[in-house]
């Protein structure tokens, strides 16, 4: 599976200080706040499992798969909710952890379902950012890193289901594409 990576673009260590910190301001934002934690599955697993445990304060963890691509590498721009949140999140601060964003669609419309259902506040943590990419505005108050317009996998990102299990973020080799 290693050999399918072209570059490492972020190890395991650098994640893990990049948890550090945003997790530092995260409990001083959110202290005395009780933050809903939503993770966006299945991409953001392993980076919520991180910051998580870098947050000093009272929180509760939920969970929702929110969909916009099939199995391509380019945006359907359609969000499906696969799996919906157990908790309401009426007058809650919603934190939600995202792996990437993109075109920002998924977000745009995570965002807008979560306020339309009466959350008090929606911020956002993602591991990666990709700006110039953006159709849709949306603007993560927690970024981990901000990345070249690349196609990545790993640290909980996928192609076609695979290379999520990899602890480190990196790109992938074009023939993997090509053979597909
Ligand atoms: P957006 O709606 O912002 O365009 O896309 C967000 C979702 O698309 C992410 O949560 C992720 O699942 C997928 N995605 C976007 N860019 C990449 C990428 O470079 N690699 C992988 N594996 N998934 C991506
Ligand atoms: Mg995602
Ligand atoms: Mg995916």
């Amino acid at each position: 599976m290693n050999n399918d990576i072209k570059a490492v673009l972020y190890s395991k260590e650098q994640i893990d200080e990049v948890a550090r910190n945003l997790g530092e301001r995260i409990t001083k934002d959110f202290e005395g706040k009780n933050p809903l934690v939503i993770c966006v599955l299945k991409g953001a697993v392993l980076f919520m499992a991180d910051i998580v445990r870098q947050i000093d304060t009272y929180c509760e963890l939920d969970f929702m798969d929110v969909s916009s691509y099939g199995n391509n590498t380019v945006s359907s721009g359609e969000v499906k909710i696969i799996k919906d949140l157990d908790v309401s999140v009426k007058g809650r601060n919603v934190l939600i952890v995202e792996d990437i964003i993109d075109t920002g669609r998924t977000l745009a419309s995570l965002v807008e379902l979560l306020k339309g259902r009466d959350a008090a506040s929606v911020k956002i943590c993602t591991l990666l950012d990709k700006p110039d990419r953006r159709v849709k505005t949306v603007k993560p108050d927690y970024v981990g890193f901000e990345v070249p317009n690349e196609f990545v996998v790993g640290y909980g990102l996928d192609f076609q289901g695979h290379y999520r299990n990899l602890p480190y973020v990196g790109i992938l080799k074009p023939e993997i594409y090509e053979n597909i």
